[in-house]
């Protein structure tokens, strides 16, 4: 039913523009409605994928860290699932049509495609090669940053300059991974995120990271207490608290700012990056989870 996404990694970079996904995407559906919500530092795309008619939105972001990418492979199925059963009528017990009418899912496969790169082909051939190299000391396999070594999950407006005080004193540098940049939203790929967000004022976000099957919910009230416990029971991952540095900076801090019900699920369990063969059993939990998220707002 749903392609086998599963049967490769999501790799960014393409020359005529789109990668393995999309193209699978296409070969399937030919049309699908995508809007360019960034260029990343080395002017990469940073699309998003609407399904649905709806007039209210669920924003689904994947791959802030680059060590991450398998949730791309998870937000391409997720708009698979979706076109599927926009056509094929119910699925995980939900009425697709009846839910895309109502609502509207806006899915940003890849927020850090040049970290994503970095990850597989290093440095070479960036334009600054020697930046890059100097922050990594030539190792990327622990890259979990932009192009230019911001965390791109420490990068938004929400405790941003706490946050900083806290990594400086930590003696965090730009580099693989915590640095959060000089100001919020510095980076074009969080901007654009945030952009989308603050634009559409989704009713819900969801951020997909890896590992821990757990989930994160914001803002800290009764309301959104009961949609994680629901999500927590679906999906069987239990609900976390962030502590320390993860509690600053991040997407869902900055969009539960503004109000909107906001959920990090840290899929998979393991060490990142997590094998391929884990793709499908994260899908069936997260995906259904996803799917029917509506049904509890
Ligand atoms: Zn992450």
């Amino acid at each position: 039913m749903v392609a086998k996404s599963d049967k490769e990694f999501f790799v960014p970079a393409d020359s005529d523009g789109r990668n393995n996904m999309m193209r699978r995407l296409y070969e399937k559906y030919g049309e699908i409605r995508v809007y360019p919500i960034a260029k990343s530092i080395m002017s990469r795309p940073i699309d998003a994928l609407y399904v649905g008619d709806g007039e209210m939105y669920i924003c689904v972001f994947a791959a802030h860290h680059a060590l991450e990418s398998i949730t791309s492979n998870i937000a391409y199925m997720l708009v698979d699932y979706l076109l599927y059963g926009s056509g094929a009528g119910r699925i995980y017990d939900v009425d697709c049509k009846l839910l895309l009418s109502k609502y509207c899912f806006i899915i940003v496969p890849c927020v850090n495609p040049d970290g994503i790169e970095l990850r597989y082909h290093g440095a070479s051939g960036s334009p600054i090669y020697d930046r890059q190299m100097r922050m990594s000391g030539g190792d990327f396999s622990t890259w979990q940053a932009n192009a230019r070594g911001v965390d791109l999950n420490h990068n938004y407006d929400a405790g941003f300059y706490r946050y900083a005080a806290l990594a400086r004193d930590m003696g965090i540098m730009p580099g693989a991974s915590r640095y959060g940049g000089e100001y919020p939203e510095s980076e074009p790929e969080s901007r654009g995120v945030a952009n989308l967000v603050r634009t559409i004022m989704p009713s819900a976000v969801i951020s997909l990271h890896s590992q821990g099957e757990e989930i994160y919910a914001f803002p800290d009230t009764p309301y959104v207490k009961r949609i994680a416990r629901r999500i927590s029971s679906a999906t069987g991952y239990s609900i976390g608290v962030p502590e320390g540095s993860a509690a600053f900076s991040g997407l869902c801090d900055y969009t539960a700012s503004l109000g909107i019900p906001s959920f990090t699920f840290e899929v998979g369990q393991g060490k990142n990056p997590l094998p391929e063969s884990d793709i499908s059993a994260i899908f069936e939990r997260v995906g259904k989870a996803i799917v029917t998220l509506p049904t509890l707002l």
